[in-house]
């Protein structure tokens, strides 16, 4: 984890944590240390000491990519706890009614199914967002291809809110929308603007910033550009039949005009 509690009780990120200080896990309150602090593998992030199983049996994605998106957002909306019957998660983010899970590493079907039903049933809106850096090729048909869907989504029960996977090429941070998931293909919507890291942040309230286009204000642009489009090729049809039938009458006048009718 990248978010323990101090004895003070106070929500403290790894990145402000001290080596060696004792910290307490949001989730049951056992101690839990900063741990790898000086790998250069692994990220410094929070555990729990030997022997001490928590509450929360899922396992966490510990990335730097995982924690850098996490940053992004408020620390009162990462690693949140969320409960129901009993059974006590920590949602990636929780904010406005949203849980936004970050996955950077392999996850299996059941275990994907398992998370967005849980979160769903405590009445939360669920968004994935998935690191597709190395697992998306683009095939010979210049189809786009995610290595991860045939297994990924060969479970799915519970409808998903929203699923984007980050920057299939390199160099690209755009994150794309899969419209439907499904194991044979990846179907993204296609948009009028790259979606960017930032209209993320704004569609979820993370950022206010008024310059910034949330996600849905992308897709709204989106149709607005497709009706346009609609309109223009309408017009150029019509303008077209005009032109025809403008062509085929003067055609006539002039045969017409050559071949005056004898009385
Ligand atoms: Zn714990």
């Amino acid at each position: 984890m990248f978010t323990a509690l101090t004895e003070n009780n106070k929500r403290i990120s790894i990145d402000e944590a001290i080596p060696g200080e004792s910290y307490l896990c949001p989730v049951c309150s056992s101690p839990v240390v900063v741990k790898a602090a000086s790998s250069v593998n692994i990220r410094t992030h929070f555990a729990h000491k030997k022997n001490t199983p928590c509450l929360d049996n899922w396992k966490h994605d510990m990335s730097d990519w995982h924690f850098d998106w996490q940053s992004k957002f408020p620390l009162h909306n990462r690693e949140v706890i969320v409960e129901k019957d009993g059974i006590i998660h920590r949602a990636d983010i929780l904010i406005n009614g949203t849980v936004i899970e970050f996955q950077h590493s392999p996850i299996s079907s059941g275990e994907f199914e398992d998370r967005n039903s849980f979160y769903k049933n405590c009445g939360h809106q669920v968004v994935w967002l998935f690191d597709a850096t190395d697992k998306m090729k683009v095939d010979d048909c210049f189809e786009l291809v995610w290595k991860r869907r045939t297994t990924l989504f060969s479970n799915i029960r519970t409808p998903i809110d929203g699923l984007f996977i980050q920057n299939y090429l390199p160099e690209k941070k755009n994150l794309l929308c899969i419209a439907a998931p499904d194991p044979k293909e990846v179907r993204c919507h296609t948009t009028v603007l790259p979606i960017m890291p930032e209209n993320f942040l704004k569609e979820f309230g993370a950022i206010q910033d008024d310059d910034i286009l949330s996600i849905q204000a992308i897709f709204e642009e989106t149709k607005k550009s497709v009706l346009e489009r609609e309109r223009e090729l309408r017009k150029a049809a019509e303008s077209q039949r005009i032109a025809v039938s403008n062509a085929v009458f003067n055609h006539l006048s002039g045969i017409r005009n050559r071949h005056p009718r004898r009385f």
